[in-house]
């Protein structure tokens, strides 16, 4: 993908010099230590072209609230329907949460391959539609802090600050912070990974009340952490909060 102008539902933007910056830092570090794809593991590309080529981008027609593909009349999908105004306008996904972007999000999750995000966050901005999906501010969901030691960095921040950068748009990861360790959601029920993420969340008004907020994430799966991520920033006097991520579950 070029550099300079990035093309997006929005028109090309120019990435932020900070963005620019690591992208020649990382250039330095991939001379030393030659990338490979995080999706097929073959040797010469962070996320190689065959691998970018096989994503399942989710595209309209998708359910007005989860974002998931919807029938184009229904307006919202069945699991959607009487769900009352929530604190989180919406949610929208890149692709879903399979094959090579399965393979890169768990390599910048648990293998420490934080360069990765930067070339990751481009799927963000790329398909960001301004119209559809409206934000001044960027705002990646927290880990707890015993969560934040153990791993050292969080992956949400990380896609959050490059997707940011790309779009001109303000990042501060310190306006929600998780205040409990809450258990991993992997392998819970929808309804037991909405108490157990339930008031885990504290944001800050002075970072984001009047602001239209974009709350990202690396994966979404049933929503939960979004919903009580976003009544928390709504309860802080946020005025929109949609939940953004590169990954979906099926
Ligand atoms: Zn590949
Ligand atoms: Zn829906």
């Amino acid at each position: 993908m070029p550099q300079a102008a990035l093309a997006r539902p929005g028109g090309p933007v120019r990435p932020k010099w900070a963005y620019r910056a690591r992208q020649t830092a990382w250039a330095v570090v991939d001379l030393v230590f030659p990338p490979r794809c995080a999706g097929c593991r073959r040797s010469g590309e962070r996320f190689c072209t065959a691998c970018q080529t096989s994503l399942s981008l989710i595209t309209a027609p998708v359910c007005e609230w989860c974002g998931y593909p919807a029938d184009p009349q229904a307006g919202v999908c069945r699991n959607c329907r009487g769900r009352g105004a929530a604190a989180l306008a919406g949610i929208r996904s890149v692709a879903f949460f399979e094959g090579p972007l399965q393979g890169a999000l768990h390599q910048l999750k648990y293998r420490r391959d934080v360069i990765l995000a930067d070339t990751l966050a481009r799927w963000l901005a790329q398909s960001w539609d301004p119209a559809a999906l409206p934000g001044d501010l960027v705002v990646p969901v927290p880990l707890s802090a015993q969560r934040l030691r153990e791993r050292g960095y969080n992956q949400a921040g990380l896609l959050a600050r490059g997707f940011a950068d790309l779009c001109g748009l303000a990042c501060r990861p310190e306006a929600l912070r998780k205040t409990r360790h809450t258990a991993s959601q992997v392998g819970l029920s929808a309804e037991a990974r909405q108490t157990n993420v339930r008031q885990a969340f504290d944001a800050q008004p002075a970072a984001v009340a009047g602001r239209a907020v974009i709350l990202l994430d690396d994966v979404c799966t049933t929503g939960a952490t979004l919903v009580a991520g976003a009544e928390a920033l709504a309860a802080a006097g946020a005025r929109s909060v949609w939940g953004f991520t590169l990954g979906r579950a099926r």
